[in-house]
Parts: C-alpha cells; structure tokens; sequence
C-alpha cells in the first residue's frame, strides 16, 4: 500500500483521477471493460475518486427513488468486487458533495444552450431510452453537472467507455473557458499549461478502455444498464449462459455452411473476453470456413471465458450481501465522501476567489 494513501487530498501529490457510474442499475461487462479496468490499473499510481452519479440518476427516473437507493448500494458493492479498494481510493457520494451542485450552475453559464443539446451522446441517449420530447429540463443538464463531477477534483484524467468521449470533450471547454475569462489564462495557451498559467482547472483527458463500447447481447446497441441488454458482473453463471445462448449470431447458418464472424457479436465477445488470442483466431477461421463449427460451440466458450472473469467478482460480492453488506457499503461511502469534500470545497473557493465571489469565508453550521 502507497506511504500517500491516507494524505489528505489536498496535498497528496500523486495525479488524480476521477470517474464514476450513474446508479440506474448494477454493473455489466461493459463498464468492466470500458472502465473498471483502467481504474483498478490506476489504484496503483493515482489518487482516484469514483463517484457514484446518484444526482444523475434522478434525471430519468425521478419517480424511482427506492430503486435508486438500492443501485446505490449495488454500484459501490459491484466496485469493491472487482478490486476497488476504498481504502487507497475514494468511493463519492454526488449528492453529498455540495461543491459539484454549485460548480454546476456557474458551468452552465458557460456553455452555450445549443452547444450542449449538440452533444451526441445526449441525443443517442434521447433515442435509445425512448425519452422522446418528454425528458426534463434535469436530464440536458446532467452534461453540464458531469463537467462540475470531474473539475471539482481538477484530475489529469478519466477513465471512461467511449460514449462518454464527447462529454469529456465538453468539460475540456468547460475548463479552458473558465480558465480564460476568470483567470486571465491567454485563449492561445496550450492544455497543458493552464494550471500554471493560473488557471483554477486542469484540462483532463479521456482515457478510453481497452474496448471502449461493448456491444450488448441484443448485438445492436452499446450495452446498457437500462436497456435490457447487458450481462451484470453479479449474475449468476446460469444466467450468463442463458443470456449469451439467446444472442442472435447475425445470420442463420448450419454448422457445415461457412459463416461471417465479423457480423457475429458473440466473436465481439470472443475476442474480448478469451485471453488465447490464437485460439479465438482460430474459430473465426473454423467458421469462415463451415467446419462443423455450430454457434453453440462458439458460444459455449465465450460462457466459459465470461463466468471464468466473473466467479471471483462473485465470490467478493457475496460476502457484502445482506444488511451487514449495506452498512458496510454506507461507511465506506461515508469515509470516501468526507475525504473528497475537502477537495471538492477546495476547488469551489478557488473557482469562487476567481470569480470575485470570495467575500468572507464559508460558514455553514
Ligand atoms: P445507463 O443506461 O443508465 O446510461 P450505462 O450502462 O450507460 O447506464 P453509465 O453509468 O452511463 O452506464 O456509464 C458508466 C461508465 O461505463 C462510463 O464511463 C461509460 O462510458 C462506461 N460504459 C457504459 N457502457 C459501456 C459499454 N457498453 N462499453 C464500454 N464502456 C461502457
Ligand atoms: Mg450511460
């Protein structure tokens, strides 16, 4: 364990990271590999914060916040199961972080209306979700509250899934913009400089997994938490296999006929998921080719490879079942809340000395 683990966040000098997950349902094999990954790599060298988005959240589902509480709960028993570790890392709660509200609201002037309803990730997630014309005002704005997520702790980077590039694209001008008109940063410097040019923010890069958008089993679109598509890393081996065995493999074909892998989303599995790269060479080829190769034995290996990845992940989340495992999970969100607020309060009265909003210090008790 890092000497730095328990500095105080303010003055700890490793670079930071944050990132995090909406709860509007447990973790799948997307976030793994789009995200959770990087984040276990980076425990090692870097301050990390995850935040658990449970603002957002409300932003599509406000009638459901019973659910909401739960997925709370899941998300951060789901992280500690891959390895998250909340003592070298800090598990955030949004909605006791008052700074990431504030940031929001003086971001929001930053960024033109239409700029923001440009953002494409918004309007696949309008499509996708059948949110038709009907969304609030909240669900817009949680692009402009995710740039307040991420600058409240001014971190060097964020480790994301691809559909989350143009969001950070958003914040990076969030963060350029503030830095010019409150900080007299010259509009001509250079990312990296604006920290020491006297900027209040860094301007943070994505850092997109391995596989950045892992098709879902219904093999069309990304795979979501709420659209019915995704493997959840607490599924049961049962369940991963009647999952992957319902999959459409793209074509209809016998075993003998030769067959496209390449339309074939289970090989999208395949290759992510079996580590022996040559054998999974190896079946595209015994498939090109007919061979007797039927999509169930193409399917019976990725459902191995998956419940191989998985059965460790499960094994750590029993143990946080139950009452006993919500209490736990409530003081390690607690602890990792208390520690990212010194900060997020930090960041927010330097954003507020920039603005000329300093006039005496905050009190709030
Ligand atoms: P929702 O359906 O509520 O939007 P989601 O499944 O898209 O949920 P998020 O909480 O929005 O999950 O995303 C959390 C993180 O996981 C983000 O960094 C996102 O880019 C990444 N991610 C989500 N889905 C995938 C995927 N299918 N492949 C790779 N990364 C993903
Ligand atoms: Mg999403």
């Amino acid at each position: 364990m890092s000497t730095t683990t328990n500095a105080p966040a303010t003055t700890d000098p490793r670079p930071r990271v944050l990132t995090g997950d909406t709860p509007t349902g447990r973790l799948h094999l997307g976030h793994y590999v789009g995200s959770i990954q990087n984040r276990l790599a980076m425990q090692e060298t870097h301050r990390c914060f995850f935040l658990i988005a449970n603002m957002h959240a409300f932003t599509t589902r406000p009638e459901q916040p019973a659910d909401i509480r739960q997925d709370t709960l899941e998300i951060v028993k789901d992280w500690i199961a891959c390895g998250i570790d909340p003592e070298r890392s800090c598990v955030v709660l949004q909605t006791e972080v008052p700074a990431i509200a504030e940031l929001t609201w003086f971001f929001a002037m930053l960024l033109p209306f239409n700029r923001v309803m440009r953002n494409p990730t918004l309007k696949t997630e309008i499509d996708s979700k059948g949110l038709g014309d009907q969304y609030s005002f909240g669900f817009p704005m949680y692009a402009v509250g995710q740039c307040a997520d991420i600058l409240a702790f001014r971190p060097e980077s964020i480790p994301v899934g691809e559909d989350q590039v143009a969001h950070i694209e958003m914040c990076r001008e969030v963060a350029r913009k503030f830095n010019q008109v409150y900080c007299g940063v010259d509009p001509h410097a250079e990312d990296h400089e604006h920290e020491e040019r006297g900027g209040v923010f860094p301007v943070p890069s994505a850092m997109v997994g391995k596989t950045g958008r892992l098709i879902g089993t219904d093999g069309k679109q990304k795979m979501s938490k709420s659209l019915g598509n995704a493997i959840f890393l607490s599924d049961t081996p049962k369940q991963v296999k009647k999952k992957i065995n319902a999959m459409y493999p793209g074509q209809s074909r016998d075993p003998d006929e030769p067959g496209d892998p390449d339309i074939n989303p289970v090989f999208e599995y395949a290759e992510v998921f079996i580590e022996d790269e040559s054998f999974v060479e190896d079946l595209k080829a015994r498939y090109r080719k007919g061979d007797g190769l039927g999509d169930g034995h193409v399917k019976a290996h990725v459902i191995e490879a998956v419940n191989a990845l998985l059965e460790p992940i499960r094994e750590r989340r029993a143990s946080l079942e139950g009452p006993d495992g919500d209490e736990r999970v409530i003081e390690i969100i607690k602890d990792g809340t208390a520690r990212a607020n010194e900060l997020a309060e930090d960041t927010l009265a330097r954003a507020k000395r920039a603005m000329g909003l300093s006039f005496f210090p905050r009190s709030l008790s």
